[in-house]
């Protein structure tokens, strides 16, 4: 039984024997012990034999090393990074690097795990991976977390543990653009001369391999992921709204990194009232008028990533709350968690006011907070391996355009240029009908962002109408209907190859 009250801790030391199987939740649980619960739950939805079950959501591998960092004054520091492997049966295995203060053994685990489900829940080919350094970004100078990403990226090639066949990584919460261009730089020294080492990692500039369009992903797959289900009859009767759509639905949002900020940008774009923003060391909270995402973009920017004193002369009612535990109880319609694991957990359950909780982080919801949230009724969460899949997807077009050496869009604009005419007319004159995707992806043309966008939309639609079709027939949630889609094509999988030797 999940009755759990207190927080889950961070921390888990290095068994000597690590069990193949993680034990079922303990009080609290921890990130691994909630995913392990969830898919364990699913699975018993399915008709999956227990054995393969065992396969699937045992971790493949698990690397702990220490390094060392000569910091700027001279003295040396020794670091503790991680990766993990969940699941290789599809390669290469992908996966962000994190760089935060509690990374740990069982959080890259479960991480690595969600990674597994994300992307066999929206067909993308690749197993799941992820790893991460223990720092706290904001105590290093650039030229630190150069050194840091660079002898990680060496770390990580030393063990074979990076390659556009191997393991890709990616951005998480602490990294971004600028940490995957060193790692890409990094590999293609340790590698002189190899072919596509650009797809070594995703996430990259644009300037340096990357795709336009991959910053937002995530984010923007989150509000497609919103809308959709504000357009499903039977969510909306589920949670009790009377009418569908984004516009003037009110939100809150803990976190404004890249995954919070862009998330909140598209609902603001969209119509939807954003009542409150939680960030490290406050709460922007404006009921009258919702918050002006650019300005606290650029309050942000000026004021050393710290929400004090945010004021906006537009709006004389917004406040700064400064107990960042009090954002779960905000009374709104959606409530985004865009930061960490584990923020609504067993104590805090109770205080939930949101009808739909929509998990752009990974892991937001513990198992035991699960529990009481689906007991209570009365709200929908949309899950993170469904809400926040897109990063990963967009990561996909973007090791694919790598692994091809091609430029999205070259080739309707060389069409262009040589016969005056656009392609899309061409077919079309002939008789061939496109889909609406089809039409995007060749209007698109030279605009890269556009035809990613347009293929995020069309898949995350797609993928929420089938979880939401799969909730329907099994009378589950959707959380648990997303596990039973990923797990039934994992298995799949797994019962095609074999077990070798
Ligand atoms: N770190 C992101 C996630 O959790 C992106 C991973 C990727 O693009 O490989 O989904």
């Amino acid at each position: 039984a999940l009755t759990t009250r207190s927080r889950p801790t961070q921390s888990e030391a290095l068994p000597a024997m690590p069990p193949a199987i993680e034990d079922e939740p303990l009080s609290p649980p921890t990130f691994l012990q909630s995913v392990n619960h969830f898919f364990t739950r699913a699975a018993s939805l399915t008709d999956i034999e227990p054995g393969l079950m065992d396969v699937i959501r045992a971790c493949n591998s698990v690397v702990q090393f220490r390094f060392p960092l000569r910091r700027d004054d001279g003295s040396v520091e020794v670091l503790t990074g991680y990766r993990a492997q969940h699941s290789t049966h599809v390669l290469p295995t992908k996966g962000g690097i994190r760089y935060a203060p509690d990374v740990n053994l069982q959080e890259v685990k479960a991480l690595a795990a969600l990674m597994t489900y994300k992307c066999a829940l929206v067909e993308v080919p690749f197993g799941g991976a992820k790893g991460g350094v223990c720092i706290d970004r904001r105590n290093y100078s650039t030229e630190e977390l150069e050194r840091v990403t660079r002898r990680f990226t060496h770390e990580l090639h030393a063990r074979n543990l990076i390659g556009s066949g191997k393991d890709v990584p990616a951005p998480d919460y602490g990294t971004g653009p600028q940490e995957m261009s060193w790692i890409r730089d990094t590999f293609s020294q340790l590698n002189p001369g190899h072919m596509f080492t650009a797809g070594c990692v995703t996430g990259k500039p644009v300037g340096h391999g990357g795709i336009r369009g991959r910053q937002s992903a995530t984010g923007l797959g989150v509000f497609y992921a919103i809308r959709t289900m504000l357009d499903q009859p039977n969510i909306l009767k589920q949670v009790g709204l009377s009418s569908p759509g984004i516009q003037g639905k009110t939100f809150v949002i803990q976190g404004f990194g890249n995954v919070g900020y862009w998330t909140a940008k598209f609902v603001e774009e969209d119509g939807g009232k954003i009542v409150a923003i939680g960030e490290r060391d406050g709460i922007v909270y404006d009921r009258e008028k919702g918050i002006s995402i650019p300005a606290l973009k650029d309050h942000l920017m000026g004021n050393n990533g710290s929400v004090e004193n945010f004021t906006n002369e537009d709006s004389p009612t917004v406040r700064v709350i400064p107990d960042t535990d009090l954002i779960c109880g905000i009374e709104c319609d959606v409530f985004v968690p865009a930061a960490l694991e584990s923020v609504i957990h067993g104590d805090n359950a109770d205080m939930v006011k949101a009808k739909i909780i929509a998990e752009a982080a990974n892991g937001p919801v513990t198992a035991d907070a699960d529990e009481i949230l689906n007991e209570r009724g009365g709200i929908a969460i949309i899950p993170d391996l469904l809400a926040n899949s897109m990063g990963v997807m967009c990561s996909y077009v973007e090791w694919s355009k790598n692994m091809t050496g091609m430029r999205l869009g070259r080739l309707t604009k060389r069409f262009e240029e040589s016969h005056g005419r656009h392609l899309v007319d061409v077919l079309e004159s002939n008789g061939i009908n496109l889909s609406k995707q089809q039409k995007n992806n060749v209007i698109a043309g030279a605009d890269e962002e556009t035809h990613v966008r347009s293929g995020l939309e069309d898949t995350m639609i797609a993928a929420c109408e089938q979880v939401v079709d799969i909730a329907k027939e099994k009378n589950c949630s959707l959380r648990d209907a997303a596990y039973v889609k990923a797990l039934e094509s994992i298995a799949g999988h797994y019962s095609r190859a074999g077990n070798w030797p």
